[in-house]
């Protein structure tokens, strides 16, 4: 704060001021620019400075400090707050508010089927909440009772106290602890809700689930949360969606890799297969001559949709080459011809080796 303005100028108060002389010119300051009372547009900037003025000069070690050095080495944090505290005491804390309240958010969670998930659709689910009451539908009343005007507030829904304070009287203005706030009063409160106008109940709801959606996202359903209180709007539902492992299909992205294990003869010879699709229909696949474990071979279009835009992933049919553990006595003969006819495979160097998964990785990653 390289020209921040003099505090004993801000004060009106000559440099050998007394305590006494500070507090009061404070004081006066302070009543003069308090936001609650001026109406000048930087009220709260003076009101501000005077009060860290005060704040320095009425510590006799601050003081003795900022005489030496000035305000460039004071520190930024004044602890205005407890000052306002202790000179204003309740009538600056802020009120608390009454009238429509929105009713607040709910989170739950649901599980759903790989199928679920790349199908969508509409599913019901159970939530629990405070919904507006159904006896007094929201009044707070039982039905038939009489509803008046509170007498301890005259239906303002709060009190003012008059508080003794250094500066004088202040009104110190507060919720009406009889009516709560609602500036009414009932002979009888509702059975139901106890007055609140609100009970908790379980709610079916449906819940649309987006073709694509992944495990891990979040559905707002607007106005699904809980009920708002006099007359405040409901909050929102948000539902976690969790998807399920599948048996044959795992999920990368909007893909789905599924193993197809094969022959090193089906591997070496190529082959016209068939696969199960997460659609439940059949797809053909055909192995190229000179497959390689590992090998992934791509059917478009039959994989998720994407969530929100058309189109869908592909299937990644991953080939998983087994070599028989046992052989027949004539596949035996036929692997011994093979051995021969093969010789020893030509030999590659480490970094042609890769491994399986960064091959896995890069069909994933697109071609
Ligand atoms: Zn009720
Ligand atoms: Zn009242």
């Amino acid at each position: 704060m390289p020209s921040a303005p003099d505090y004993y100028q801000l004060l009106g108060v000559p440099r050998n001021a007394s305590e006494e002389q500070i507090r009061s010119a404070y004081r006066k300051l302070a009543r003069q620019y308090h936001p609650d009372v001026s109406q000048a547009a930087d009220a709260p900037e003076r009101f501000k400075q005077v009060t860290e003025a005060y704040e320095v000069l009425s510590d006799p070690e601050k003081r003795q400090r900022y005489d030496m050095f000035g305000n460039g080495q004071g520190p930024g944090d004044f602890g205005i707050g407890d000052l306002f505290e202790q000179f204003f005491g309740a009538e600056l804390r802020r009120r608390e508010p009454r009238g429509p309240m929105r009713g607040a958010d709910l989170r739950m969670e649901i599980e759903i089927d790989l199928l679920d998930a790349v199908r969508g659709g509409d599913r019901t689910v159970r939530v629990p909440r405070l919904q507006t009451c159904s006896k007094c539908d929201g009044s707070g009343a039982e039905p038939g009772s009489q509803v008046s005007t509170c007498g301890t507030c005259g239906g303002r829904g709060e009190v003012r106290q008059v508080q003794q304070s250094v500066f004088g009287r202040f009104v110190n203005v507060s919720t009406c602890p009889r009516c709560g706030g609602a500036g009414r009063t009932v002979d009888r409160v509702c059975a139901r809700c106890r007055g609140e106008g609100r009970e908790r109940r379980e709610q079916d709801l449906a819940l649309t689930v987006p073709p694509g959606i992944d495990d891990g996202q979040q559905l707002r359903v607007a106005g699904e949360g809980e009920a708002g209180l006099r007359g405040g709007p409901s909050g929102d539902l948000y539902v976690l969606i969790r998807v399920r492992e599948h048996a044959l299909f795992r999920r990368e992205g909007d893909d789905l890799i599924h193993l197809l294990r094969i022959s090193p003869a089906q591997a070496a010879l190529g082959d016209e297969l068939a696969v199960p699709t997460i659609d439940g229909e059949e797809a053909p696949v055909r192995v190229p001559s000179g497959a390689q474990h590992g090998q992934m071979v791509r059917l478009r279009g039959k994989g998720v949709p994407h969530l929100g835009s058309n189109g869908r992933g592909d299937q990644l049919v991953y080939l998983d080459v087994a070599v028989p553990r046992a052989l027949s006595k004539e596949q035996r003969a036929l692997y011994r011809r093979l051995r021969e006819l093969e010789g020893a495979p030509e030999q590659v160097d480490a970094a042609d080796a890769r491994g399986v998964f960064d091959r896995l990785r890069d069909a994933i990653g697109g071609e």
